[in-house]
Formats: structure tokens, C-alpha cells, sequence
């Protein structure tokens, strides 16, 4: 897979992790797909806000996502592109925030926390991690019943179509996989594309976010979060309307 830019500085404080600052294939998972690239891109010259790549509107203003593409589907400017490197579609590519940091949260393990202010809509960090197949989601799931699941199931609906993506950062993962679960969250998750089709699971803020602030999604939330069941596992997230259990993807 090409090289992109990306400038993610940050390592693993727990030795059991492998740091990928992209996501992996794993088992399930046919290599030629997974490797494949976008032929084409765009032909802008400068700016891109309306053209093959932003699909007629911009997916970022000020390197902020826009609140209708959430849902998706975004794509990025590739190599193919011809417009500069600074071009405004390209945001997750250049890497995460650099005011990252881990921290233990009493009863949850690690969570992810910030010490600059991130504003609302702004790309935090990658969940990175193995991508792998439906079948060996389903397995891993069943085995992480009684310790932590960091298995996620993001299914897409595109042109009619149901994509899924499975991607689990347990033994490879990058900084995403220390945010944790929350009922009330502060940023969003989003799949986007970059350099080919299989999309790249990004946390937006939801709202501004303060120094000192955990990082939280909603496990079950995203694009079109397929119907979950709570699991056997208690939220500690804290807020008014905590559910009481995390959710549990059904796969
Ligand atoms: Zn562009
Ligand atoms: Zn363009
Ligand atoms: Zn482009």
C-alpha cells in the first residue's frame, strides 16, 4: 500500500500492543481487496469542494467535518488527485491530533483525554487496528465475552448496498483504541476512504471538547448503527442517561 502522510507520534504504553498508525488486514480478509487502490482522482487544480471527490459539496469546511456527511460516504483526495497537498479534502491523512494523551480511568482500564481544547467537528484520531472478516469478528467477540471487547462492527449503507467493516485493535491498534465507550459521547466515528475502499474508522468531535476532557464515542452509534443488545458488561460512562450495559454489536 502507498505511503501517506501521516504524522502519528504516539506509542503503546501497554508492551501486549503492537502500534499501527493504519490499519492492518487480518484473518477473513483477502489481501488483493484489501490492498487495492483507487485508479482515479480528481482533476482540480487548487481547492476541491465540488468535484469528483467531494461527491458536489465539501466534506470538510476549515478542516472540519460537515455535519451532513456524517452518514457518510466521504472519500478523500488520493495521489491520483491533482490538486495540492493542502487541498481541504484531505484531513485524516495527515495524522492525528498531537494533544492526545493516555490516562487510567478508575474502573475502565485507559481512556483517551486531550490537554489542548479540540473544537466541535474536528478530526481527533484514527481507530486503526486488524481489519478482519465477519466470521472471525464473531469469534473474537465470543471469546472477549468476559474481558474487554474492543472488536467494532461499523455496517454502511451506500448505493443501496450494505458494507461492513469489522475492525478489532486488541494486539494492533493505534491511540483510538484507549477511547472508550460512553451513553453521552463527545465525538462521532466516522468510516472514511483514503487511498482505496476499504474505509479508515475516524473520530470527529461532537461538540468542544476541554482540556482534561475524556474522549468517549458510542460503541453502537456511527453511520447507521446496526441494531445492538446491551452485553453483560456494566458502563461506568456516568452520564444522565447511561443505559447501564455497553452495547453489543450484533453480528
Ligand atoms: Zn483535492
Ligand atoms: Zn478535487
Ligand atoms: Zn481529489
Amino acid at each position: 500500500m502507498e505511503a501517506i502522510t501521516c504524522t502519528d507520534e504516539y506509542e503503546h504504553i501497554v508492551s501486549d500492543v503492537m502500534y499501527v498508525t493504519n490499519n492492518i488486514p487480518g484473518p477473513g480478509i483477502d489481501l488483493d481487496e484489501f490492498e487495492s487502490e483507487y485508479s482515479v482522482g480528481c482533476s482540480c487544480t487548487i481547492q476541491c469542494s465540488n468535484c469528483s471527490c467531494t461527491r458536489g459539496s465539501p466534506n470538510y469546511v476549515d478542516g472540519r467535518i460537515v455535519d451532513e456527511k456524517l452518514s457518510g460516504p466521504i472519500i478523500e483526495c488520493n495521489s491520483h488527485c491533482t490538486c495540492r497537498e493542502n487541498c481541504g479534502n484531505r484531513v485524516i491523512q495527515n495524522g492525528p491530533l498531537d494533544s492526545l494523551i493516555v490516562l487510567k480511568v478508575n474502573g475502565k482500564g485507559f481512556g483517551l483525554f486531550t490537554n489542548k481544547c479540540i473544537k466541535k467537528c474536528q478530526f481527533i484520531c484514527e481507530y486503526a487496528g486488524e481489519v478482519i472478516g465477519i466470521e472471525e469478528a464473531k469469534r473474537r467477540v465470543e471469546a472477549n465475552k468476559n474481558s474487554m471487547n474492543y472488536v467494532l462492527v461499523v455496517s454502511e449503507y451506500i448505493e443501496d448496498r450494505v458494507t461492513v467493516t469489522c475492525i478489532d485493535p486488541k494486539y494492533f491498534g493505534n491511540i483510538g483504541r484507549y477511547s472508550n465507550h460512553s451513553c453521552e459521547p463527545n465525538a462521532n466515528l466516522v468510516p472514511i476512504r483514503v487511498e482505496g475502499p476499504v474505509p479508515r474508522l475516524c473520530l470527529f468531535a461532537s461538540r468542544d471538547i476541554e482540556v482534561g476532557e475524556e474522549i468517549t464515542f458510542n460503541y453502537a452509534g456511527g453511520v447507521a448503527s446496526s441494531v445492538h443488545n446491551l452485553s453483560d458488561t456494566r458502563c461506568l460512562c456516568g452520564s444522565n442517561n447511561c443505559s447501564g450495559y455497553l452495547p453489543h454489536n450484533s453480528i
